[in-house]
């Protein structure tokens, strides 16, 4: 069967150092999979070269059965791969009404369109507070709701989640994880990357697990949450 998203022996170099040294990964459709590993072991870098805006020195990316590394990134983005990166790479200076409708500038439904702006309002009440306000002076958490609010806009077919869970209150934390999971129940794929290792074992179906640019080992989630080594290693014991 083909791989919604397959990754095959994938090398990404910063000038001549390495941060992702001969990945292969697959996404199958309506899968959530999770990328996990620690500071610098290449997870956002894998998400940047699947968005394009990294290339891979060898190896290949195919979506949907088709090669798209050698793609630019809107048309990444048109084949329906949405990018939230690290950080909430948000427009600061917009409104959050502004910024939504740029996270589905792409799309032509009108409907559909507006259907999509009430349903992110629904999952991020936050959000409909504060439509008129600029999303810079928002606090951090409720940016990080905007970036992944934007991205979804797109209503992408693979949602790439940089560490949704950075800087949040645990509060948050966990209603960003229920959104992930309502995201998939509405037909989004969804590769997730993330430092809280626990809470992204706990959402995902499968999991890979990076240390220094290189594969340690791939399982199903539940059986990695389950392995002494793992949980020594990444989730604190
Ligand atoms: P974190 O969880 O800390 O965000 P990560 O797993 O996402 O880490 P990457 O950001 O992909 O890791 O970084 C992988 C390696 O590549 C690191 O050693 C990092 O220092 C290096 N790196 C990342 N971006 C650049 C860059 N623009 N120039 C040079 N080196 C970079």
């Amino acid at each position: 069967m083909t791989a919604l998203l397959e990754l095959t022996d994938l090398h990404v170099y910063y000038g001549n150092i390495a941060a992702v040294r001969g990945l292969s990964l697959r996404v199958e459709p309506g899968e959530i999979v999770t990328l996990i590993g620690s500071n610098g072991a290449g997870k956002s870098t894998t998400l940047r070269t699947i968005s394009g805006l990294q290339r891979p020195r060898r190896g290949a990316i195919s979506f949907q059965g088709k090669r798209i590394d050698t793609l630019p990134t809107h048309d990444i983005v048109r084949l329906g791969i949405a990018h939230a990166p690290e950080g909430r790479q948000i427009f600061a200076k917009m409104s959050v009404r502004e910024n939504l409708e740029l996270g589905g500038f792409l799309r032509d439904d009108t409907e559909g369109l507006a259907a999509d702006h009430e349903s992110m309002l629904e999952l991020f009440p936050r959000l409909r507070e504060r439509l008129d306000q600029k999303a810079g002076t928002m606090s951090g958490g409720e940016q990080q709701m905007l970036a992944v609010a934007s991205a979804l806009m797109a209503r992408p077919v693979l949602l790439l989640l940089d560490e949704p869970s950075m800087g949040l209150a645990p509060v948050l934390v966990e209603l960003i994880f229920d959104t992930i999971a309502r995201i998939r129940e509405q037909g989004t794929t969804v590769l997730l990357v993330e430092q809280n290792a626990r809470a992204a074992l706990a959402v995902a179906d499968r999991a890979y697990v990076l240390e220094s640019g290189v594969l340690r080992l791939s399982d199903d989630a539940a059986t990695l949450a389950a392995d002494p080594a793992i949980t020594q290693a990444y989730l604190g014991g």
